[in-house]
C-alpha cells in the first residue's frame, strides 16, 4: 500500500491509500477516485514532500481525519479504520511465537479452538498457509510488545 497525498479544484486536501501509483492513475482515469469533502473527481497528486507551501493563508483549513463522512474505498476513514482494527486485532490475539504456522492450521482444521493468533512465520510458511486457504495478515508492529 501506499499513501498518496491527494487535492482536488477545491483545494480540499486528504489521503488516498492505493495498491500502487498505477493503481490510483488506474482508479483517477475511471472517474473512481473522489474528494471526501466535495466528492469533485478533478484530483491531482500532491508532492510527498513533508512541507508544500500552499497560496495564502488557510481559509480551507483540511476536514478533521475522522468524520461521518461516507466512506468509500479510497477514503482516509476507510483506511483509518483498517489501521485501527490490525492495532485492535495485533492487542488481542494471542501470540504463539514461532508456532504461529502450526496453530494457523490447527485452527483452520478445527483440531483446536478459533480464536486470532498472531506470531512469527518466514515468508516461505505464510505462502503455504496462503496455499492451503488459510487467512493471514501481516500486522503492525504492536507499541506494547517493544520491549
Ligand atoms: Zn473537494
Amino acid at each position: 500500500m501506499i499513501v498518496l497525498d491527494l487535492c482536488c479544484d477545491q483545494d480540499h486536501r486528504f489521503e488516498g491509500w492505493f495498491a500502487s501509483a498505477s493503481a490510483f492513475e488506474d482508479q483517477q482515469a475511471r472517474n473512481l477516485v473522489s474528494c471526501p469533502v466535495c466528492a469533485s473527481t478533478a484530483l491531482r497528486r500532491l508532492p510527498s514532500a513533508p512541507y508544500v507551501h500552499t497560496r495564502g493563508p488557510a481559509s480551507t483549513p483540511p476536514p478533521p481525519a475522522q468524520t461521518e463522512a461516507p466512506a468509500s474505498a479510497s477514503s482516509p476513514a476507510v483506511a483509518a479504520e483498517v489501521r485501527q482494527l490490525l492495532r485492535h486485532m495485533s492487542r488481542t490475539a494471542e501470540n504463539v511465537g514461532e508456532r504461529l504456522p502450526e496453530e494457523a492450521r490447527r485452527i483452520h482444521y478445527g483440531e483446536t479452538e478459533a480464536r486470532d493468533i498472531r506470531g512469527q512465520a518466514s515468508a516461505e510458511e505464510l505462502e503455504a498457509l496462503l496455499d492451503e486457504g488459510i487467512m493471514v495478515l501481516p500486522l503492525p508492529p504492536p507499541e506494547d510488545d517493544l520491549h
